[in-house]
């Protein structure tokens, strides 16, 4: 496979994924810095649809879910009557969601789950480095569903610090030329 030059192409180390380790009080600062970025860079095309709550994962009783520990967000295009989405924004959203995935470590990107593209959806991991399509029933929502499921380490859901150093840099609009 060729590689072009000026393209960002920086290999993932295939972090460990860390999931449900522990209920939290509330939203963490380094999620809250991520939605409130992501509603800006899109002008709330994504519009947060859920971030923390205490609750088991759906369809799956006695799994709690990620959510719980305030570094879950559920990001939607939906279209509302009140500025919130937009109409057929699938595809802007989605490179949005690249632009998070090709900066995915300094973001401490985990997990995302887009439960669009049949037959049941498809998820981003870190601890694989890429997207994998589900070939079985696996996440309530999917196919067809009009939001991504994003998940960020506790490190960066610690720092928004450092959670707004990367999204400088993942949204900058003149990235670096080699
Ligand atoms: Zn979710």
């Amino acid at each position: 496979m060729t590689r072009h030059l000026g393209v960002a192409s920086k290999k993932t180390n295939n972090r460990p994924y860390t999931g449900f380790d522990g209920v939290a009080t509330g939203i963490t600062p380094g999620l809250d810095m991520l939605i409130r970025r992501l509603e800006k860079e899109t002008g709330r095309g994504l519009w947060n649809n859920g971030a923390y709550g205490v609750r088991d994962m759906k369809g799956k009783p006695g799994n709690p879910s990620v959510h719980a520990t305030g570094r879950a967000v559920d990001m939607s295009w939906r279209d509302m009557p009140d500025q919130r989405g937009k109409p057929n924004y699938r595809p802007q959203a989605q490179k949005v969601i690249d632009t998070l995935v090709a900066n995915a470590d300094a973001l401490g990107l985990e997990m995302i789950i887009d439960y669009f593209p049949h037959p049941w959806g498809r998820a981003w991991r870190c601890d694989r480095g890429r997207w994998r399509k589900y070939d079985n029933r696996t996440v309530s929502g999917a196919p067809g569903g009009d939001w991504y499921h994003i998940e960020i380490s506790p490190a960066l859901a610690r720092s928004p610090e450092a959670m707004k150093t990367a999204l400088d840099k993942a949204f900058s609009p003149n990235p670096p030329q080699p």
